[in-house]
């Protein structure tokens, strides 16, 4: 055990017994620092220095336990790919504490790839180096785009190989997270029909995340609500920034509204809304048009796994308020989408018809293969009167030309000055995100030689995503077609 670094005060584990198993992680040979969060780290109260020294390699391995930290690895259940697993939970992470932040906020501190769990069912608890810093990346991308995230503290190399197609350099990630209650956490204790288990834990919920609804006379149907529109908002967020989960199962479906989970996700280059990367889903059941409809559905189990059980009355009255916020839920999910896209388009007031006009907009990408990123980019130059970038990626102009004649006349029945509509936009239109060849080739870069430079590089730009930077020119440019027609993601394990 090492010294007090850090306050925890761990309420899962002390107010959920009977939901976690202690446990400890497996000591590897050689850790060593890879990345630290410094950023969030002073954000978490934490000791930098000697979190960058061995001491921090030690804990941050899973070597050396601190004192007050309590690793438990947690069980969860989830819907994957529509089918119920009764039983996943941690099988590859252990939660080793909570710390309240700067502002007050809660977070778990949680290690992934430290080792094999009771959860592990085979698998060697283990993570590569590459999953472990495309986790990194992209929710450092997320946060900076003002997306809820999970998001990493910390990569270490283990000195061991992990063995998938080929040895792989192990490394171990440090996640921080609102909480790691999941969808698929309240449905493990709905499936074995515990119902004051899953009350136990709707309650520790809305203490952690609603806690003024609290004694709300009517808290888990109000507290279903407040996860629907959190859930509702984060999709909007993924939709507007071309963001594709990738492996939207209940247990990748966080009670906070954070995104979890990075393993095949992938962003969106020429816009297609069919577009899906992953290789298990051959299906394209979470391909990018398809993720309102499938949080939805994620929500409905949630409700099925809450509804009987919380309330008094007769099996409709149960279960009448989470239809009706089941069913509202699209409007909802819209009306976040139609306000963010308004905003990407450079508008400040709200008409009637701004959604043909958005819809209008996407219509002509798709039908040019732009990329959505660049065009969207592009659309502030426009508005600034030079259209010259914007033609350049549609390959046929004509149609883009009749539309911004429609955009203008919108424009011009506001009173925003150009400038200051030109800056907004470019406040919520990135110039860099992490594009998909670019992650790979920062995870090569650093799985076959060790280097991390294109890491540190790509990290750069997608940290600072609205600030154009010359030196930073080739990681706003699209792959090549070709690339991206035959890009596959794997669940990063
Ligand atoms: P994920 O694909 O990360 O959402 O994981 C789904 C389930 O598989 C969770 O229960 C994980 O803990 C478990 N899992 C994934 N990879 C591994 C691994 N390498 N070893 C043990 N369990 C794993
Ligand atoms: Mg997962």
């Amino acid at each position: 055990m090492m010294d007090t670094l850090i306050q925890f005060d761990n309420t899962y584990a002390r107010e959920l017994e009977g939901m976690y198993v202690p446990w400890q992680p497996t000591p590897v040979p050689s850790p060593k620092l890879l990345r630290l969060n410094t950023d969030l780290g002073i954000q978490l109260g934490l000791p930098i220095e000697i979190l960058n020294g061995p001491a921090g390699s030690a804990f941050l391995s899973g070597n050396e336990t601190l004192v007050g930290a309590t690793p438990i690895a947690q069980v969860y259940a989830g819907h994957q790919f529509g089918h119920f697993a009764p039983r996943l939970g941690d099988g590859r992470a252990l939660l080793l504490g909570e710390v309240v932040d700067k502002d007050g906020l809660r977070r778990d501190l949680a290690l992934k790839g430290s080792g094999p769990t009771p959860f592990s069912r085979g698998g060697d608890g283990k993570a590569a180096v590459g999953p472990v810093l495309r986790e990194y990346l992209i929710g450092e991308f997320m946060h900076a785009m003002g997306i809820p995230t999970t998001r990493a503290l910390a990569a270490v190399w283990t000195g061991e190989s992990v063995f998938r197609e080929r040895p792989l350099p192990g490394a171990v990630l440090t996640r921080v997270a609102a909480s790691h209650l999941r969808i698929g956490t309240v449905e493990f204790f709905a499936a074995r029909e515990e119902p004051h288990q899953v009350q136990r834990l709707v309650d520790y919920a809305i203490r952690r995340h609603d806690p003024q609804l609290a004694d709300h006379p009517h808290r888990y149907q109000e507290w279903f609500r407040a996860v629907a529109d959190r859930q509702a908002s984060l999709v909007a967020h993924w939709m507007l920034v071309g963001f594709i989960h990738g492996v939207m199962n209940t247990d990748n479906t966080t009670i906070s509204g954070e995104t979890i989970d990075y393993g095949p996700c992938a962003f969106m280059e020429a816009y297609d809304p069919h577009a899906v990367f992953s290789s298990i889903d051959t299906q394209g059941r979470y391909a990018y048009h398809n993720q309102p409809h499938i949080i939805r559905w994620n929500l409905a189990r949630l409700a099925g796994a809450i509804a009987p059980v919380m309330t008094n009355g007769s099996r409709e009255s149960k279960v009448a308020p989470f239809l009706e916020i089941l069913e509202t839920f699209p409007a909802r999910y819209y009306d976040y989408w139609l306000a963010g896209i308004r905003k990407k388009l450079g508008l400040a007031t709200t008409e009637e018809g701004d959604d043909v006009l958005a819809n209008e907009w996407l219509a002509l990408l798709h039908a040019r293969g732009a990329d959505y990123t660049l065009a969207w980019r592009y659309l502030v130059d426009a508005a600034e009167g030079n259209d010259r970038p914007l033609q350049a990626v549609f390959r046929e102009p004509s149609a883009l030309a009749m539309w911004l004649r429609q955009w203008r006349m919108r424009l011009d029945r506001e009173s925003l000055k150009t400038e200051a509509r030109a800056a907004a936009m470019r406040r919520v239109n990135p110039l860099y995100i992490p594009r998909n060849h670019r992650v790979e080739e920062a995870l090569a870069a650093a799985t076959d030689n060790t280097d991390l430079a294109p890491f540190e590089r790509l990290l750069k730009a997608v940290t600072r995503p609205f600030d154009e930077d010359p030196e930073l020119d080739a990681y706003a440019t699209p792959a090549p077609a070709e690339v991206t027609a035959c890009y596959q993601t794997f669940c990063g394990t």
